[in-house]
């Protein structure tokens, strides 16, 4: 078997005991590998190996590897730092885009999707405790931005994304994820048109079983699968 065979299965394993676990069926758990900085034949490999979705963190990076390997069935989510300049590319060439965090952002996605007239599936990134990053929206104001971006018709909110601080030990990270998983619950509550609450995207190669066990749908593990980044 190859390394990324091995690796990823290791890690659909992981994530299989951790929904059981926890009593939820595994297969409502989707795996995004994270490729950012890896060579396209190295996603190719990964792809080869079993991944079907796959995320990226670089636009301009993201675009040439996207192109590359476009006779892939494979679905491409945006995890990355988005500008509004760029949001263009991102409507193009993501199925998902889980970092919005302003309504300015959501209108220029919504602008761009409406050009090619495409209903661009959104996560709402929040700011879940923590000072490493200014990415995400305060939870306060979570609930607002969603019904603000609901009325936009070319973009559709599909749940919720955190990034926490990094916690050496995974367990310091469960109340950042609890905190995630209950505003989408009180989002979910509100029944706004056009918005559903399905996914929280959440958990990362040391964390995703913590995560899951927090009711992640959408883990993103890029290490445990593709090894060490430079
Ligand atoms: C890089 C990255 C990941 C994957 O991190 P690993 O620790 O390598 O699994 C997940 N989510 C985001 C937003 C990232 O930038």
């Amino acid at each position: 078997m190859s390394d990324m065979k091995t690796s990823l299965l290791a890690v659909t394993e992981q994530i299989d005991r951790a929904a059981r676990d926890c009593g939820r069926d595994p297969g409502s758990i989707t795996l995004i590998g994270v490729s950012k900085r890896k060579s396209s034949d190295v996603v190719a490999k990964g792809i080869d190996a079993g991944l079907l979705h796959l995320g990226e963190n670089y636009i301009q990076e993201a675009v040439e590897k996207i192109q590359e390997l476009s006779s892939r069935k494979v679905s491409w989510h945006f995890i990355g730092r988005l500008q509004s300049n760029k949001a263009r590319f991102a409507v193009q060439y993501f199925d998902y885009i889980h970092t919005v965090d302003s309504l300015k952002l959501a209108r220029e996605i919504d602008r761009q999707a409406a050009k090619i007239q495409k209903v661009q599936k959104i996560l709402v990134q929040v700011h879940i405790g923590g000072e490493d990053t200014k990415s995400g929206i305060h939870p306060d104001h979570t609930l607002g931005l969603v019904r603000d971006i609901s009325e936009l018709s070319h973009i559709q909110v599909q749940g919720l994304m955190c990034m926490p601080p990094y916690c050496p030990d995974p367990e310091d990270a469960r109340p950042y994820f609890r905190q995630l998983a209950k505003l989408r619950d009180e989002i979910r509550a509100q029944d706004v048109p056009n918005v559903e609450m399905n996914h929280l995207s959440m958990g990362m190669s040391h964390d995703f079983s913590v995560a899951i066990s927090q009711g992640a749908t959408l883990v993103r593990v890029g290490t445990a699968i593709f090894g060490e980044r430079q």
